[in-house]
C-alpha cells in the first residue's frame, strides 16, 4: 500500500514512519511513505505558502497553488484506487471501521494543514474526504497523518506477526481488551491471577471475556450498545455486574 503525505515538515512523518514496526513494513515492501514538501513548489520568490484571509479574521491560510501543484507532481504515479484526505478537527472522527475501510485502499494520500488552515478551494479540487483525530485542535496535520497511516498499515497482511494481534483487541473486538499479564508470577507481592497459570484454556478464555466485559462496561459503557458479538452468557454476566453495583 502507498502512503503520499503532503506536508509542510516532511521530517515529522519520516521520523515516525521509520521506525519500529512501520519502519520494518517500509523495508518489507509492504508499505512505501511519500513525505512531500508542499513548499518546494511555492511558486513565490521566497516560498511563501500562506497568506491573510480573505475578509479579514485572525493568522494565515496555506494557499491553493502549492497544494495543488504537489498533488499533481504525484498524482500520476498512482495506480489502483486512491483516497485524498485532508486532516481537519471539522472532519468525520477517526474510528476503528475507518482504518479498515481505508486499509482496502491501494493509495491513500493525506494533506496536513498548518496555520489557521487552507484555503477551502483545495478541498473542492481534490479532497475525497475529511478527517479528525477528536475534538481538540493541534497546530498540524502531520501527527493525525502518522496516526492514521499507523492504525491503517497494522491492519494490511505481513505488517503484526498474526492477524490475532489485532482481532483480539481493545475497539476490534468490539469490547476493550481483558488484563495481560507477564513473567514474573509475582511481583513486589502482586500475583498474576490463578487462572492463567492454571493452564485450563476454556477457564481462561471465560475469565478473559468476563475481564473484558467488566471494563468496557466500567469505562466505555457506549461500546456495549453497539457490540453485536455479545452472548447470552455475556448478557446475563453483564447483568450481575449491574446488581453487585446496585
Ligand atoms: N482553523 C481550523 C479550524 O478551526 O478548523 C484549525 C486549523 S489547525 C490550527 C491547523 C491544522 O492542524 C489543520 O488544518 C489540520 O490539518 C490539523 N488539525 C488540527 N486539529 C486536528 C484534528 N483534531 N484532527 C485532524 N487534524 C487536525
Amino acid at each position: 500500500m502507498r502512503f503520499d503525505v503532503m506536508t509542510l515538515f516532511p521530517d515529522l512523518i519520516c521520523n515516525i514512519v521509520n521506525t519500529s514496526i512501520l519502519g520494518r513494513a517500509i523495508n518489507n515492501g509492504i508499505i512505501k511513505v511519500n513525505a512531500h514538501n508542499i513548499r518546494d513548489y511555492s511558486l513565490d520568490k521566497h516560498r511563501k505558502v500562506d497568506d491573510t484571509p480573505y475578509g479579514g479574521g485572525m493568522g494565515m491560510l496555506m494557499t491553493v497553488q502549492p497544494i495543488i501543484d504537489c498533488f499533481n507532481s504525484f498524482k500520476d504515479e498512482l495506480t489502483g484506487s486512491k483516497r485524498v484526505i485532508y486532516l481537519s478537527p471539522k472532519g468525520a472522527k477517526f474510528t476503528h471501521q475507518k482504518a479498515l475501510e481505508l486499509s482496502k485502499y491501494d493509495n491513500l494520500i493525506f494533506l496536513c494543514g498548518h496555520y489557521e488552515g487552507i484555503d477551502t478551494r483545495v478541498e473542492d479540487m481534490i479532497v475525497d474526504e475529511q478527517i479528525s483525530i477528536g475534538d481538540f485542535v493541534l497546530t498540524g496535520g502531520e501527527l493525525p497523518a502518522a496516526m492514521i497511516i499507523d492504525a491503517v498499515s497494522r491492519l494490511l497482511p505481513g505488517v503484526l506477526s498474526d492477524s490475532v494481534c489485532f482481532e483480539d483487541e481493545s475497539i476490534a473486538a468490539g469490547l476493550l481488551e481483558y488484563p495481560q499479564y507477564t513473567k514474573p508470577a509475582v511481583f513486589n507481592g502482586l500475583a498474576v491471577p490463578d487462572v492463567l497459570l492454571g493452564g485450563n484454556h476454556k477457564d481462561i478464555t471465560t475469565w478473559r471475556r468476563q475481564k473484558s466485559l467488566e471494563i468496557t462496561q466500567k469505562f466505555r459503557p457506549d461500546l456495549l450498545q453497539n457490540c453485536n458479538t455479545l452472548t447470552k452468557e455475556d448478557i446475563l454476566y453483564l447483568e450481575t455486574l449491574k446488581g453487585l453495583e446496585g
